[in-house]
C-alpha cells in the first residue's frame, strides 16, 4: 500500500509466465493491436498513436519531452511536487526554455497562475503538468489546465501515471495532446511499461521538427515502425511477457469498467478516511483535491514516522510510503491503487496503524478505526 508498485493480480502474474513468442510473431502482432485498442479505452481516446513504451513511467515522460521539445522552445512546467520537477529537468536537457509555475506541495496547480504565465510568455509551445502528484497526493484539474493551454494554441503534455485507472482521465474530451502513464500504479501490472498517447497536433509538431529527436530509442518516428500500422520492422526487442501482463491487466480493468473502477477507488478512499479520522489523524491535502488512490496522511507531532513504517512492514507485511522532498518526515503515503484498492487492505491498514501507533504511545484515539472504516464502507456500499 505504498505509492507503487501496487499489488499485481494473480491473473496478471499468470499471463507473465506464458511462453515467450517472437516479437514479430503473427500471434503477438495481433495481441499488440488488441493492446492498443484497450489502451485507447483506458485513456478515453481515439488516437491511433496509443501504445506502451518499453520502459517505466519515466521513459514515457522523457519520450514526450524529447519528441516535442526542440532547442529554444518555450515550455511552461507547472510544478507542485517531485514529478513536476522532473518535467523541468527534461525540458532543460532538451535545450528548451523552461518557465516554471510553482505551487505549494500538497496543493493542486493553480489555473490562474498558468494563465498569467501564458500572458507573460507569448509564443509558448507547450504546457506540461502532472495530473496526479504521487509525491503529495494532490490532483490538479487537468481539464481546466488543458483548456487554458489550448485557448492560446499551446500543446499539452500531461503526466497520468498515478491517475490512469484510478480517477477519470479523458484524453479526447479534455483535449490533451500527449499523455503518458505507468503500468505499476492503478493499472496493477508489473513495473516497466509506459502507456502513451499522442494526438494529431502533437504528431504534427513531431513531424515539423527542424532537428532530429536527440534520443534514438525514444524517437517516435522510429518506434512507429514497430508499433504503428502496417508491416512491422524490428526496432528493439519488445518485452513480450510484460506486454502479456499489461494485456491481462487491461482486460481486468475493462471487465470491471472504468467508471466502476473510479467509483471503487473513491469508495475505498472514503472508508480509509473514516478510519484515519476516527484515530484523530488528518490528511495533508484539502478534501476537494485529494487523490483516492494516494492518501497523504499527516504524521502526528512527536511520532517517529520511519519507525511506524518499519513496524508495519515487520509485524503486518504492510508497506506504506514516506514523504518525499519538502514533505519527508511529515506525511505517510498510503496507496489504494488498482487491484490493491479493496476493503481488506483498508481494514488491514487502519487496524495496523491503530495498533502500532497506540503501542508507541502516540496521541491517537485508539480502538475505533476499524469499526469506523467498516461503517463508512457499509454506508457507501454500491452494488
Ligand atoms: C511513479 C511516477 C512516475 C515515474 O514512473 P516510474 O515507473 O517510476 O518511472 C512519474 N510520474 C508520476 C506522477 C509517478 O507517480
Amino acid at each position: 500500500m505504498g505509492p507503487g508498485p501496487s499489488d499485481v493480480s494473480p491473473r496478471v502474474l499468470e499471463a507473465l509466465a506464458r511462453p515467450t513468442v517472437g516479437h514479430l510473431d503473427p500471434a503477438f502482432v495481433a495481441l499488440m493491436e488488441d493492446l492498443k485498442e484497450r489502451l485507447r479505452y483506458t485513456f478515453q481516446t481515439q488516437n491511433p498513436i496509443t501504445f506502451p513504451l518499453s520502459g517505466p513511467g519515466s521513459v514515457g515522460m522523457e519520450a514526450c519531452f524529447v519528441n516535442l521539445v526542440e532547442p529554444g522552445d518555450t515550455v511552461i512546467v507547472c510544478r507542485n511536487g517531485v514529478f513536476g520537477g522532473r518535467m523541468l529537468e527534461n525540458v532543460e536537457r532538451c535545450g528548451g526554455r523552461a518557465v516554471v509555475v510553482d505551487d505549494t506541495w500538497g496543493s493542486p496547480v493553480d489555473p490562474n497562475k498558468l494563465e498569467d504565465a501564458l500572458k507573460s510568455n507569448p509564443g509558448t509551445k507547450i504546457v506540461a503538468f502532472v495530473h496526479a502528484e504521487t509525491s503529495t497526493g494532490a490532483q490538479s484539474d487537468a481539464r481546466a489546465l488543458t483548456e487554458i493551454a489550448r485557448s492560446v494554441g499551446c500543446l499539452t503534455i500531461v503526466d497520468t501515471v498515478t491517475s490512469l485507472g484510478g480517477t477519470p482521465v479523458k484524453v479526447d474530451e479534455w483535449g490533451i495532446d500527449a499523455a503518458y502513464s505507468g503500468t505499476q500504479k492503478c493499472l496493477s501490472c508489473v513495473p516497466g511499461l509506459s502507456p502513451v498517447t499522442f494526438g494529431e497536433r502533437a504528431l504534427s509538431a513531431v513531424k515539423a521538427r527542424r532537428t532530429k529527436v536527440q534520443s534514438w530509442f525514444m524517437d517516435l518516428n522510429l518506434i512507429m515502425g514497430y508499433w504503428g500500422e502496417g508491416k512491422r520492422t524490428y526496432h528493439h526487442t519488445a518485452p513480450v511477457n510484460s506486454l502479456y501482463a499489461l494485456h491481462e491487466a487491461l482486460l481486468i480493468l475493462q471487465e470491471e469498467g472504468l467508471e466502476k473502477a473510479w467509483a471503487r477507488h473513491a469508495h475505498n478512499h472514503r472508508s480509509l478516511r473514516a478510519g484515519i479520522e476516527a484515530m484523530g489523524l488528518s490528511f495533508a491535502v484539502e478534501e476537494a483535491h485529494r487523490l483516492p488512490q494516494l492518501n497523504a496522511v499527516s504524521v502526528p507531532a512527536g511520532v517517529d514516522e520511519a519507525e511506524v513504517r518499519r513496524r508495519l512492514l515487520e509485524d503486518y507485511s504492510l508497506e506504506i510510503g514516506a514523504g518525499l522532498g519538502s514533505m519527508a518526515g511529515k506525511i505517510w503515503r498510503v496507496g489504494l491503487m488498482g487491484h490493491a484498492s479493496n476493503l481488506r487492505n483498508v481494514l488491514l491498514c487502519v487496524g495496523a496503524l491503530d495498533t502500532v501507533l497506540s503501542g508507541m504511545g502516540a496521541p491517537i484515539r485508539a480502538g475505533r478505526a476499524v469499526a469506523a472504516a467498516l461503517d463508512a464502507h457499509r454506508a457507501g456500499a454500491v452494488g
